[in-house]
């Protein structure tokens, strides 16, 4: 035997030892996170984390081996952990599929877990619809968008928002959630981290986890009204953080950061050479002072919107990113390669939808809102009163309450709702959405009422 098939029989062995560990490492993860569950704990602890990574720095100083890659392979660890302890997870989404499910055996559901206007698209979409044939929009297109659609999403958002952008700084994509998917998997590596405010929508997180990236948790709470400690995030960055992820007005809080601590936060940014990934679909709901992290004019941003809320058109899968026109590059490629192009019929319909007014949708979702927020008050939930988007994130105060346990049971009494769990360890959690009529919302409210009065 050569020296080098020596050293490769050597080399053979310690990949199957670490192989071997692994599947040992996961049972363990496997155990420890049904042992959770019975416990009713969520699946990520950062504190927890943190231990372990204080103790595999010591260990790289010890042995030798590069502390960035000890980290690295340490969060590759880490997410295979979560990845068998996340088998469950019951989000907004399996809510509604299941009562999707229930609607087609004949069961009447009120629909308060989906984040989903029930009113109409403007009536351009429906003249656009009819013209899309004719205007000849069938062909495959750029991957980037159309540039007329481009061009004028971008007047859009320069009137919108008061910054200055052009076509070269618009990716179009079908709903924020692919822009958000093609963010993340093109300007991240497996190993880096990305910081998520928590509760958060929940695709953030499990983009991460789909592309190999760390994902470390902010956790906030009703006490300090959903706003981050600074000193929190200056603590959670790592030299493999590369992201952090904002989401204002927020899903399911409707959160406004006040504007002092997002400086404070976009100042960190700029310090540590972030990204910041600011998903703004909520941004034609807004109940109080808002800006857009536009206004930063920072290079490293990444500002995703949405036909889907403003314009009532979540089945069309149209949205867009505004970012730097190397990031519209990256972002394209990977596009590209996924779906050649956003369908052109729909851009164009999503084109002419762009000239209509759409301020009446804003008002009836506020007044919505107020009539859960009332609701919600008089059946004594806690939660902080909304100051954007279309939800509340109300606590139930009721001991041992389980929410995944309730919104499914509530299903039977005919109103979905989204458990806390979804976006983060909040356990005794549910958001309710407020995108049915007033009356609708009024009878789904009363429902809950009943149900948690029954209900253990
Ligand atoms: N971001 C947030 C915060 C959301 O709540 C949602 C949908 N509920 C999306 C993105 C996805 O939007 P789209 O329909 O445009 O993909």
């Amino acid at each position: 035997m050569s020296d080098i098939d020596k050293l490769r029989d050597k080399i053979d062995k310690i990949t199957f030892d670490i192989l071997k560990l692994l599947k040992e490492r996961n049972d363990t993860a496997m155990e420890i996170g049904n042992l959770k569950n019975h416990l009713g704990l969520g699946v990520t602890n950062e504190q927890r984390e943190n231990q372990i990574r204080t103790k595999v720095i010591a260990l790289c100083k010890d042995i030798g081996l590069d502390e960035k890659t000890g980290l690295v392979a340490l969060n590759f660890l880490l997410n295979e952990s979560i990845k068998v302890q996340s088998t469950n997870k019951q989000t907004h989404l399996s809510v509604f599929l299941k009562a999707k499910e229930m609607e087609r055996k004949g069961k009447k559901i009120i629909h308060m877990e989906v984040g989903e206007p029930d009113f109409f698209p403007p009536k351009s979409v429906k003249t656009a619809l009819s013209e899309v044939y004719d205007m000849g929009y069938t062909k495959y297109g750029e991957s980037k968008g159309m540039a007329d659609f481009r061009e004028a999403l971008a007047s859009h958002v320069t009137k919108k928002f008061g910054v200055k952008v052009g076509p070269q700084n618009i990716l179009v994509s079908p709903g924020a959630r692919f822009s958000v998917f093609l963010a993340i998997s093109t300007l991240l590596s497996p190993g880096n981290e990305i910081i998520v405010i928590e509760p958060a929508w929940p695709a953030y997180r499990d983009n991460a986890l789909n592309s190999g990236i760390k994902v470390r948790t902010i956790h906030t709470s009703i006490e300090t009204r959903w706003e981050p400690d600074i000193e929190d995030i200056k603590n959670t960055i790592t030299p493999n953080t590369k992201m952090i992820v904002l989401n204002y007005p927020n899903n399911p809080t409707g959160k406004i950061l006040p504007e002092k601590l997002l400086d404070q936060i976009m100042e960190i940014v700029k310090k540590n050479d972030l990204y910041v990934l600011s998903d703004e679909i909520y941004a034609s709901y807004v109940y109080k002072t808002w800006k857009s992290i536009l206004s930063y004019e920072y290079a490293k941003s990444i500002v995703t919107q949405s036909f889907s809320k403003s314009h009532a058109m979540t089945g069309f899968r149209i949205g867009y990113a505004i970012v730097a026109p190397d990031i519209v590059d990256r972002m394209a490629r990977l596009q590209a390669l996924a779906l050649t192009n956003v369908s052109e019929p729909i851009q164009y319909v999503a084109m002419k939808a762009l000239e209509s007014d759409t301020t009446d949708n804003t008002k009836a979702i506020k007044s919505r809102l107020e009539v859960v927020v009332r609701r919600a008050r008089e059946m004594g939930l806690e939660f902080i009163e909304p100051d954007g988007a279309m939800y509340i994130f109300a606590h139930v105060r009721k001991p041992q309450f389980d929410s995944i346990e309730f919104t499914n049971k509530l299903l039977d009494y005919g109103v979905a709702i989204a458990p806390g769990e979804g976006f983060g360890n909040y356990q005794g959690f549910v958001r309710i959405s407020a995108c049915q009529p007033e009356e609708t919302l009024n009878q789904g409210m009363q429902i809950i009422e009943e149900a948690m009065r029954k209900e253990k």
